[in-house]
Protein backbone atom coordinates (compact mmCIF):
# COMPACT_ATOMS: atom_id res chain seq x y z
CA UNK A 1 0.00 0.00 0.00
CA UNK A 2 1.63 3.24 -0.74
CA UNK A 3 0.67 7.24 -0.81
CA UNK A 4 0.53 8.28 -4.42
CA UNK A 5 2.04 12.07 -4.11
CA UNK A 6 2.81 14.84 -1.50
CA UNK A 7 2.65 18.19 -2.75
CA UNK A 8 4.46 21.81 -1.38
CA UNK A 9 4.05 25.31 -2.62
CA UNK A 10 6.31 28.20 -1.32
CA UNK A 11 6.07 31.88 -1.29
CA UNK A 12 9.34 33.91 0.23
CA UNK A 13 10.22 37.13 0.79
CA UNK A 14 13.35 37.56 -1.02
CA UNK A 15 15.08 34.00 -0.94
CA UNK A 16 15.08 31.72 -4.03
CA UNK A 17 12.52 29.01 -3.46
CA UNK A 18 14.09 25.75 -5.39
CA UNK A 19 16.25 25.19 -1.94
CA UNK A 20 13.34 25.07 0.44
CA UNK A 21 11.18 23.27 -2.34
CA UNK A 22 13.72 20.61 -2.45
CA UNK A 23 14.46 20.18 0.84
CA UNK A 24 10.20 19.93 1.61
CA UNK A 25 10.30 17.41 -1.13
CA UNK A 26 12.61 15.34 1.10
CA UNK A 27 10.21 15.20 3.91
CA UNK A 28 7.78 14.10 1.82
CA UNK A 29 9.75 10.97 0.06
CA UNK A 30 7.59 8.01 1.89
CA UNK A 31 4.44 9.93 -0.35
CA UNK A 32 5.83 8.78 -3.11
CA UNK A 33 9.22 7.54 -4.96
CA UNK A 34 8.50 7.09 -8.69
CA UNK A 35 9.24 11.05 -9.56
CA UNK A 36 9.95 14.03 -8.42
CA UNK A 37 9.76 18.29 -9.65
CA UNK A 38 9.59 21.24 -8.79
CA UNK A 39 8.17 24.45 -10.62
CA UNK A 40 9.32 28.10 -9.76
CA UNK A 41 8.16 31.41 -11.12
CA UNK A 42 10.59 34.48 -11.22
CA UNK A 43 8.31 36.70 -11.73
CA UNK A 44 9.07 36.91 -15.42
CA UNK A 45 9.08 33.42 -16.54
CA UNK A 46 9.13 29.80 -15.29
CA UNK A 47 11.55 27.47 -14.28
CA UNK A 48 10.61 23.83 -14.51
CA UNK A 49 12.63 20.51 -13.53
CA UNK A 50 10.50 17.18 -13.55
CA UNK A 51 11.94 13.86 -13.90
CA UNK A 52 11.86 10.21 -12.99
CA UNK A 53 13.54 9.15 -9.54
CA UNK A 54 13.97 10.23 -6.28
CA UNK A 55 14.52 13.86 -5.03
CA UNK A 56 18.16 13.20 -4.41
CA UNK A 57 18.37 11.57 -8.12
CA UNK A 58 16.53 14.22 -9.60
CA UNK A 59 17.84 17.11 -8.78
CA UNK A 60 21.76 18.39 -8.33
CA UNK A 61 22.76 21.79 -7.67
CA UNK A 62 22.69 22.97 -11.06
CA UNK A 63 19.54 22.03 -11.70
CA UNK A 64 18.37 23.86 -8.14
CA UNK A 65 20.68 26.98 -9.45
CA UNK A 66 18.61 27.73 -12.29
CA UNK A 67 14.89 27.43 -10.56
CA UNK A 68 14.95 31.08 -10.43
CA UNK A 69 12.32 32.71 -8.44
CA UNK A 70 11.13 33.38 -4.86
CA UNK A 71 7.68 31.56 -5.48
CA UNK A 72 7.17 27.49 -6.15
CA UNK A 73 5.47 24.35 -5.91
CA UNK A 74 6.96 20.55 -5.69
CA UNK A 75 5.66 17.46 -6.33
CA UNK A 76 6.87 13.68 -5.16
CA UNK A 77 4.30 10.91 -7.28
CA UNK A 78 4.38 7.30 -7.17
CA UNK A 79 1.93 6.44 -9.80
CA UNK A 80 0.06 3.28 -10.64
CA UNK A 81 0.83 -0.06 -12.66
CA UNK A 82 0.38 1.51 -16.65
CA UNK A 83 1.31 4.57 -15.81
CA UNK A 84 5.14 4.21 -14.98
CA UNK A 85 6.28 7.31 -17.37
CA UNK A 86 7.04 10.59 -17.12
CA UNK A 87 3.84 11.65 -18.89
CA UNK A 88 2.41 11.40 -15.30
CA UNK A 89 5.28 13.24 -13.65
CA UNK A 90 4.13 16.47 -11.62
CA UNK A 91 3.83 19.45 -11.43
CA UNK A 92 2.23 19.60 -14.44
CA UNK A 93 2.53 22.76 -16.40
CA UNK A 94 0.63 24.74 -18.76
CA UNK A 95 1.22 27.79 -20.19
CA UNK A 96 -1.72 29.88 -21.96
CA UNK A 97 -3.09 33.25 -22.80
CA UNK A 98 -2.81 34.89 -19.81
CA UNK A 99 0.50 33.46 -18.11
CA UNK A 100 1.36 29.90 -17.18
CA UNK A 101 0.32 27.25 -14.61
CA UNK A 102 1.59 24.74 -12.84
CA UNK A 103 0.16 22.02 -10.77
CA UNK A 104 0.70 19.51 -8.13
CA UNK A 105 -2.10 17.01 -7.58
CA UNK A 106 -2.36 14.37 -4.34
CA UNK A 107 -5.93 12.12 -4.85
CA UNK A 108 -7.89 11.06 -7.59
CA UNK A 109 -10.80 12.53 -9.43
CA UNK A 110 -13.86 10.72 -9.89
CA UNK A 111 -14.95 12.16 -13.44
CA UNK A 112 -11.58 13.31 -15.16
CA UNK A 113 -12.73 10.96 -18.19
CA UNK A 114 -16.05 13.35 -18.26
CA UNK A 115 -14.44 16.53 -18.27
CA UNK A 116 -11.25 15.51 -20.58
CA UNK A 117 -13.76 14.76 -23.20
CA UNK A 118 -15.79 17.65 -23.04
CA UNK A 119 -12.40 19.87 -23.25
CA UNK A 120 -10.92 17.85 -25.71
CA UNK A 121 -13.81 18.37 -27.74
CA UNK A 122 -13.43 21.66 -27.61
CA UNK A 123 -9.73 21.27 -28.40
CA UNK A 124 -7.47 21.28 -25.58
CA UNK A 125 -5.17 18.72 -26.37
CA UNK A 126 -3.75 16.38 -23.68
CA UNK A 127 -0.30 14.18 -23.19
CA UNK A 128 -1.30 12.06 -20.49
CA UNK A 129 -4.22 10.01 -19.32
CA UNK A 130 -3.81 11.79 -15.61
CA UNK A 131 -6.41 14.07 -14.01
CA UNK A 132 -4.12 16.42 -13.03
CA UNK A 133 -4.08 17.42 -16.36
CA UNK A 134 -7.79 17.66 -16.71
CA UNK A 135 -7.61 20.26 -13.62
CA UNK A 136 -4.70 22.24 -14.99
CA UNK A 137 -6.67 22.62 -18.29
CA UNK A 138 -9.74 23.17 -16.69
CA UNK A 139 -8.28 26.22 -14.37
CA UNK A 140 -6.69 27.88 -17.39
CA UNK A 141 -9.60 27.96 -19.47
CA UNK A 142 -11.77 29.95 -16.70
CA UNK A 143 -8.73 31.62 -16.25
CA UNK A 144 -8.91 33.33 -19.79
CA UNK A 145 -12.53 34.32 -18.41
CA UNK A 146 -12.51 35.09 -14.38
CA UNK A 147 -10.11 36.16 -11.88
CA UNK A 148 -7.99 33.87 -9.74
CA UNK A 149 -10.24 33.36 -7.02
CA UNK A 150 -13.44 32.91 -9.60
CA UNK A 151 -11.74 30.16 -11.40
CA UNK A 152 -10.34 28.14 -8.96
CA UNK A 153 -14.13 27.91 -7.49
CA UNK A 154 -15.68 27.08 -11.07
CA UNK A 155 -13.10 24.33 -11.09
CA UNK A 156 -14.07 23.44 -7.94
CA UNK A 157 -17.66 22.87 -9.26
CA UNK A 158 -16.84 20.91 -11.92
CA UNK A 159 -14.24 18.51 -10.75
CA UNK A 160 -15.19 15.44 -8.11
CA UNK A 161 -13.32 13.19 -5.91
CA UNK A 162 -10.40 13.77 -3.65
CA UNK A 163 -7.82 16.28 -3.96
CA UNK A 164 -5.19 18.42 -2.37
CA UNK A 165 -3.26 20.42 -4.64
CA UNK A 166 -0.61 23.07 -4.50
CA UNK A 167 -0.82 25.78 -8.03
CA UNK A 168 1.04 28.10 -9.43
CA UNK A 169 -0.06 30.54 -11.52
CA UNK A 170 3.02 32.75 -12.27
CA UNK A 171 4.49 33.77 -9.29
CA UNK A 172 1.39 33.44 -7.18
CA UNK A 173 1.06 30.03 -5.44
CA UNK A 174 -1.73 28.44 -3.90
CA UNK A 175 -3.22 25.66 -2.05
CA UNK A 176 -6.61 23.91 -2.47
CA UNK A 177 -8.26 20.83 -0.49
CA UNK A 178 -11.33 19.22 -1.86
CA UNK A 179 -15.20 19.88 0.04
CA UNK A 180 -14.33 16.32 1.70
CA UNK A 181 -10.56 17.20 2.61
CA UNK A 182 -9.85 13.54 1.87
CA UNK A 183 -5.91 13.96 1.37
CA UNK A 184 -4.50 16.11 4.02
CA UNK A 185 -2.71 19.43 3.23
CA UNK A 186 -1.53 22.20 5.41
CA UNK A 187 -0.22 25.79 5.67
CA UNK A 188 2.95 26.85 7.67
CA UNK A 189 5.05 29.90 8.51
CA UNK A 190 8.81 30.16 7.62
CA UNK A 191 11.08 32.53 9.03
CA UNK A 192 11.11 34.78 5.38
CA UNK A 193 7.34 33.57 3.95
CA UNK A 194 4.84 30.91 4.28
CA UNK A 195 4.53 27.08 2.92
CA UNK A 196 1.57 24.39 1.57
CA UNK A 197 2.61 21.11 2.16
CA UNK A 198 1.05 17.32 2.37
CA UNK A 199 2.67 17.00 5.95
CA UNK A 200 4.01 19.25 8.89
CA UNK A 201 6.69 17.42 8.76
CA UNK A 202 8.05 18.94 5.56
CA UNK A 203 7.35 22.37 7.64
CA UNK A 204 9.49 21.14 10.79
CA UNK A 205 12.56 20.29 8.06
CA UNK A 206 12.58 24.15 6.58
CA UNK A 207 12.62 25.30 10.34
CA UNK A 208 8.88 26.53 9.92
CA UNK A 209 5.66 26.97 12.49
CA UNK A 210 2.27 24.87 11.65
CA UNK A 211 -0.20 27.43 11.20
CA UNK A 212 -3.03 25.45 10.56
CA UNK A 213 -4.47 22.47 8.58
CA UNK A 214 -6.28 23.73 5.02
CA UNK A 215 -9.64 23.57 5.47
CA UNK A 216 -11.64 21.47 2.87
CA UNK A 217 -13.02 23.32 0.29
CA UNK A 218 -10.91 26.21 1.30
CA UNK A 219 -8.63 28.13 -1.06
CA UNK A 220 -5.46 29.73 0.57
CA UNK A 221 -3.31 32.07 -1.50
CA UNK A 222 0.12 33.12 -0.66
CA UNK A 223 0.67 36.81 -1.17
CA UNK A 224 4.20 37.52 -3.06
CA UNK A 225 7.24 37.75 -1.79
CA UNK A 226 5.82 35.63 1.64
CA UNK A 227 3.50 38.83 3.11
CA UNK A 228 0.93 36.93 4.24
CA UNK A 229 -1.87 34.51 2.80
CA UNK A 230 -5.60 35.11 2.13
CA UNK A 231 -8.39 32.15 2.77
CA UNK A 232 -11.46 31.99 0.50
CA UNK A 233 -14.12 29.33 1.97
CA UNK A 234 -14.92 28.48 -2.03
CA UNK A 235 -17.28 25.45 -1.13
CA UNK A 236 -19.19 24.48 2.22
CA UNK A 237 -19.70 21.01 2.75
CA UNK A 238 -21.78 18.98 5.14
CA UNK A 239 -19.56 16.41 6.34
CA UNK A 240 -15.57 15.71 5.76
CA UNK A 241 -14.13 12.60 4.61
CA UNK A 242 -10.74 12.31 5.60
CA UNK A 243 -8.54 9.46 5.43
CA UNK A 244 -8.28 7.48 8.08
CA UNK A 245 -5.10 5.76 6.76
CA UNK A 246 -3.65 8.75 6.68
CA UNK A 247 -3.28 8.66 10.46
CA UNK A 248 -2.74 4.93 10.75
CA UNK A 249 -0.18 4.10 8.33
CA UNK A 250 0.27 6.87 5.20
CA UNK A 251 1.64 9.67 7.39
CA UNK A 252 4.72 10.17 9.01
CA UNK A 253 4.24 9.81 13.14
CA UNK A 254 6.47 13.03 13.67
CA UNK A 255 3.45 15.38 10.98
CA UNK A 256 0.39 16.71 12.45
CA UNK A 257 -2.83 16.00 11.28
CA UNK A 258 -6.22 17.82 12.55
CA UNK A 259 -3.85 19.48 15.43
CA UNK A 260 -2.98 15.70 16.30
CA UNK A 261 0.70 13.86 16.35
CA UNK A 262 0.42 11.44 14.60
CA UNK A 263 2.80 9.03 16.45
CA UNK A 264 0.19 10.05 19.55
CA UNK A 265 -2.84 9.19 17.55
CA UNK A 266 -1.00 5.46 16.81
CA UNK A 267 -0.33 5.02 20.73
CA UNK A 268 -4.03 6.09 21.71
CA UNK A 269 -4.79 3.56 18.67
CA UNK A 270 -2.47 0.67 19.85
CA UNK A 271 -3.90 1.38 23.71
CA UNK A 272 -7.32 1.03 22.27
CA UNK A 273 -6.53 -2.51 20.72
CA UNK A 274 -5.07 -3.57 24.03
CA UNK A 275 -8.62 -2.73 25.39
CA UNK A 276 -10.47 -4.02 23.11
CA UNK A 277 -8.59 -7.47 21.91
CA UNK A 278 -5.30 -7.90 24.57
CA UNK A 279 -4.24 -11.15 25.36
CA UNK A 280 -1.86 -12.00 27.90
CA UNK A 281 1.57 -12.86 26.44
CA UNK A 282 5.30 -12.61 27.43
CA UNK A 283 6.25 -10.31 25.10
CA UNK A 284 4.67 -7.37 23.02
CA UNK A 285 6.62 -6.85 19.64
CA UNK A 286 5.95 -3.92 16.82
CA UNK A 287 6.54 -5.17 13.15
CA UNK A 288 8.82 -2.67 12.27
CA UNK A 289 8.89 0.41 11.75
CA UNK A 290 4.78 0.30 10.62
CA UNK A 291 3.53 -1.43 13.88
CA UNK A 292 6.61 0.63 16.70
CA UNK A 293 3.52 3.18 17.48
CA UNK A 294 0.97 0.71 17.87
CA UNK A 295 2.95 -1.23 20.08
CA UNK A 296 4.18 0.74 22.34
CA UNK A 297 0.72 2.18 22.93
CA UNK A 298 -0.74 -1.40 23.48
CA UNK A 299 2.37 -2.26 25.85
CA UNK A 300 1.85 0.65 28.07
CA UNK A 301 -1.85 -0.25 28.26
CA UNK A 302 -1.01 -3.81 28.96
CA UNK A 303 1.08 -2.70 31.79
CA UNK A 304 -1.34 -0.79 33.36
CA UNK A 305 -4.50 -3.17 33.56
CA UNK A 306 -5.09 -7.20 32.56
CA UNK A 307 -6.67 -8.24 29.46
CA UNK A 308 -9.83 -8.24 31.06
CA UNK A 309 -9.72 -4.81 32.47
CA UNK A 310 -8.66 -5.26 35.88
CA UNK A 311 -5.92 -2.98 37.47
CA UNK A 312 -2.93 -5.22 37.46
CA UNK A 313 -1.38 -5.79 40.79
CA UNK A 314 1.59 -3.72 41.79
CA UNK A 315 3.61 -7.21 41.89
CA UNK A 316 2.51 -7.73 37.92
CA UNK A 317 4.54 -5.73 35.33
CA UNK A 318 2.41 -7.18 32.50
CA UNK A 319 3.82 -7.95 29.60
CA UNK A 320 7.21 -7.04 28.32
CA UNK A 321 7.83 -4.76 24.73
CA UNK A 322 10.71 -5.92 22.95
CA UNK A 323 12.09 -4.95 20.02
CA UNK A 324 12.91 -8.88 18.62
CA UNK A 325 12.51 -7.93 14.67
CA UNK A 326 15.64 -6.36 13.18
CA UNK A 327 15.29 -4.26 9.85
CA UNK A 328 17.67 -4.79 7.22
CA UNK A 329 17.70 -0.70 6.47
CA UNK A 330 19.68 -1.61 3.20
CA UNK A 331 17.26 -3.67 1.01
CA UNK A 332 14.59 -1.26 -1.09
CA UNK A 333 10.18 -1.25 -0.27
CA UNK A 334 8.68 -4.86 -0.87
CA UNK A 335 6.02 -3.04 -3.20
CA UNK A 336 8.10 -2.28 -5.87
CA UNK A 337 8.94 -6.17 -6.45
CA UNK A 338 6.41 -7.28 -8.29
CA UNK A 339 5.51 -10.71 -8.30
CA UNK A 340 4.50 -12.81 -5.22
CA UNK A 341 7.57 -15.35 -5.54
CA UNK A 342 10.07 -11.98 -5.03
CA UNK A 343 7.59 -10.25 -2.46
CA UNK A 344 7.58 -13.43 -0.08
CA UNK A 345 12.04 -13.87 -0.73
CA UNK A 346 11.96 -10.01 0.42
CA UNK A 347 10.37 -10.66 3.57
CA UNK A 348 12.83 -12.50 4.86
CA UNK A 349 15.59 -10.26 3.67
CA UNK A 350 14.33 -7.13 5.36
CA UNK A 351 13.83 -8.49 8.71
CA UNK A 352 15.75 -10.90 10.89
CA UNK A 353 14.24 -11.88 14.80
CA UNK A 354 16.70 -11.94 17.52
CA UNK A 355 16.55 -15.37 18.77
CA UNK A 356 16.56 -14.91 22.38
CA UNK A 357 13.53 -12.55 22.80
CA UNK A 358 11.51 -15.00 21.58
CA UNK A 359 12.32 -18.66 21.99
CA UNK A 360 10.13 -20.39 24.25
CA UNK A 361 7.87 -17.42 24.72
CA UNK A 362 4.44 -16.63 23.87
CA UNK A 363 4.54 -13.19 21.75
CA UNK A 364 2.05 -10.92 20.51
CA UNK A 365 2.89 -9.13 16.99
CA UNK A 366 1.56 -5.79 16.31
CA UNK A 367 1.43 -4.11 12.79
CA UNK A 368 -0.65 -1.49 11.39
CA UNK A 369 -2.57 -3.80 8.56
CA UNK A 370 -2.38 -6.76 6.67
CA UNK A 371 -2.92 -6.51 3.14
CA UNK A 372 -2.57 -9.54 1.34
CA UNK A 373 -0.95 -11.23 4.38
CA UNK A 374 2.05 -12.45 2.68
CA UNK A 375 4.53 -10.91 5.26
CA UNK A 376 2.18 -11.75 8.62
CA UNK A 377 2.82 -15.41 7.31
CA UNK A 378 6.30 -15.16 6.43
CA UNK A 379 6.72 -13.19 9.81
CA UNK A 380 4.67 -15.21 11.63
CA UNK A 381 6.40 -18.44 10.29
CA UNK A 382 9.99 -17.04 11.17
CA UNK A 383 9.17 -16.34 15.47
CA UNK A 384 7.70 -19.68 15.05
CA UNK A 385 11.26 -20.73 13.47
CA UNK A 386 13.20 -19.49 15.90
CA UNK A 387 11.61 -20.93 18.63
CA UNK A 388 8.49 -18.49 19.58
CA UNK A 389 6.06 -20.96 21.65
CA UNK A 390 2.82 -18.74 20.30
CA UNK A 391 2.24 -15.86 17.98
CA UNK A 392 -0.81 -14.01 18.21
CA UNK A 393 -1.38 -10.96 15.78
CA UNK A 394 -3.10 -7.70 17.03
CA UNK A 395 -3.47 -5.20 13.83
CA UNK A 396 -4.34 -1.44 14.29
CA UNK A 397 -6.76 -1.03 12.27
CA UNK A 398 -9.77 -3.17 10.77
CA UNK A 399 -9.78 -5.26 8.20
CA UNK A 400 -9.11 -4.09 4.17
CA UNK A 401 -11.94 -5.22 2.65
CA UNK A 402 -12.00 -3.46 -0.95
CA UNK A 403 -9.45 -1.03 -2.86
CA UNK A 404 -8.96 2.59 -2.63
CA UNK A 405 -9.90 4.68 -5.23
CA UNK A 406 -9.01 8.19 -3.63
CA UNK A 407 -4.99 8.29 -4.56
CA UNK A 408 -3.59 5.15 -2.59
CA UNK A 409 -1.84 2.40 -4.34
CA UNK A 410 -3.53 -0.64 -2.75
CA UNK A 411 -4.07 -4.17 -4.08
CA UNK A 412 -7.22 -5.46 -6.04
CA UNK A 413 -9.85 -6.10 -4.26
CA UNK A 414 -8.76 -9.78 -5.19
CA UNK A 415 -5.56 -9.55 -4.11
CA UNK A 416 -6.70 -8.55 -0.21
CA UNK A 417 -6.53 -11.51 2.16
CA UNK A 418 -9.30 -9.89 4.06
CA UNK A 419 -11.97 -8.99 0.71
CA UNK A 420 -13.08 -13.02 1.00
CA UNK A 421 -12.18 -14.21 4.31
CA UNK A 422 -13.09 -14.30 7.53
CA UNK A 423 -10.46 -13.28 10.73
CA UNK A 424 -10.96 -16.66 11.98
CA UNK A 425 -9.91 -18.03 7.97
CA UNK A 426 -7.24 -14.90 7.79
CA UNK A 427 -5.65 -16.08 11.63
CA UNK A 428 -5.32 -19.98 9.87
CA UNK A 429 -3.88 -18.28 6.71
CA UNK A 430 -1.13 -17.05 8.76
CA UNK A 431 -0.39 -19.37 11.11
CA UNK A 432 -1.38 -17.39 14.06
CA UNK A 433 -2.88 -18.47 17.47
CA UNK A 434 -5.01 -15.58 17.64
CA UNK A 435 -5.66 -12.51 15.27
CA UNK A 436 -7.72 -9.62 15.47
CA UNK A 437 -8.03 -6.16 14.27
CA UNK A 438 -9.00 -3.20 15.74
CA UNK A 439 -13.15 -1.80 15.00
CA UNK A 440 -14.00 0.82 12.93
CA UNK A 441 -16.14 2.74 16.08
CA UNK A 442 -12.62 2.30 17.89
CA UNK A 443 -10.57 4.18 15.50
CA UNK A 444 -13.33 6.89 15.04
CA UNK A 445 -13.56 7.14 18.49
CA UNK A 446 -9.95 7.50 19.02
CA UNK A 447 -8.91 10.17 16.43
CA UNK A 448 -12.11 11.50 17.65
CA UNK A 449 -14.51 11.90 14.72
CA UNK A 450 -17.55 10.92 13.84
CA UNK A 451 -17.68 8.17 11.42
CA UNK A 452 -18.97 9.99 8.66
CA UNK A 453 -16.07 12.69 8.84
CA UNK A 454 -13.98 10.14 8.14
CA UNK A 455 -13.30 8.27 4.37
CA UNK A 456 -13.16 4.39 5.67
CA UNK A 457 -13.90 3.14 2.40
CA UNK A 458 -11.62 0.45 2.28
CA UNK A 459 -12.63 -0.58 5.66
CA UNK A 460 -16.26 -0.69 5.18
CA UNK A 461 -16.81 -1.18 0.86
CA UNK A 462 -19.09 2.33 1.32
CA UNK A 463 -17.15 5.04 -0.33
CA UNK A 464 -17.61 9.16 0.42
CA UNK A 465 -17.46 9.61 -3.34
CA UNK A 466 -19.78 8.31 -6.30
CA UNK A 467 -17.65 5.45 -7.85
CA UNK A 468 -19.04 2.97 -10.52
CA UNK A 469 -20.26 -0.13 -9.11
CA UNK A 470 -19.23 0.47 -5.21
CA UNK A 471 -21.72 1.04 -2.72
CA UNK A 472 -21.49 4.89 -0.73
CA UNK A 473 -22.44 5.92 2.78
CA UNK A 474 -23.88 9.29 2.10
CA UNK A 475 -25.59 12.06 0.20
CA UNK A 476 -23.05 12.17 -3.00
CA UNK A 477 -25.40 13.41 -5.73
CA UNK A 478 -23.51 16.27 -7.97
CA UNK A 479 -24.80 18.38 -10.79
CA UNK A 480 -24.70 17.09 -14.42
CA UNK A 481 -21.25 17.98 -15.70
CA UNK A 482 -23.57 20.13 -18.22
CA UNK A 483 -25.29 21.92 -15.69
CA UNK A 484 -21.37 23.58 -14.73
CA UNK A 485 -20.83 25.53 -17.57
CA UNK A 486 -17.24 26.17 -18.85
CA UNK A 487 -17.73 29.52 -18.31
CA UNK A 488 -19.48 30.57 -15.09
CA UNK A 489 -21.89 33.42 -15.37
CA UNK A 490 -21.04 34.36 -11.45
S1 LIG B 1 -10.41 4.15 0.79
FE1 LIG B 1 -9.04 3.82 2.55
S2 LIG B 1 -6.99 4.44 1.90
FE2 LIG B 1 -8.48 5.24 0.40
S3 LIG B 1 -8.92 7.34 1.10
FE3 LIG B 1 -10.47 6.03 2.00
S4 LIG B 1 -9.62 5.42 4.00
FE4 LIG B 1 -7.95 6.25 2.78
Amino acid sequence: MTEKCGVVGVSLDGRDAARPLYYALYALQHRGQESAGIITHDGFQQHSHVEMGLVGEVFDESDLDVLNGTAGIGHVRYPTAGSVDSSCAQPFSVSFKSGSLGLSHNGNLVNADEIRDELAGVGHAFTSDGDTEVIAHDLARNLLEEDLVRAVKHTMGRIHGSYALTISHDDTVLGVRDPQGNRPLCLGKLEDGYILASESAAIDTLDGDLVRDVRPGELIVLEKDGQGYDSYQLVENDNTAHCFFEHVYFARPDSVIDETLVYEARRNLGRRLWEESGVETDVVMPVPDSGRAFASGYADAASETTADGEMREEDDDGVEFAEGLMKNRYVGRTFIMPTQDERERAVRLKLNPIKSTVEGKTVTLIDDSIVRGTTSTQLVQLLKDCGAAEVHMRIGAPEIVAPCYMGIDMATREELIASDKTVDQIRTAIDAESLAYLSTDSVADVLGKDRIDLCLGCVTGNYPYEIDGEETDRDVTRPELGDQPMYADD
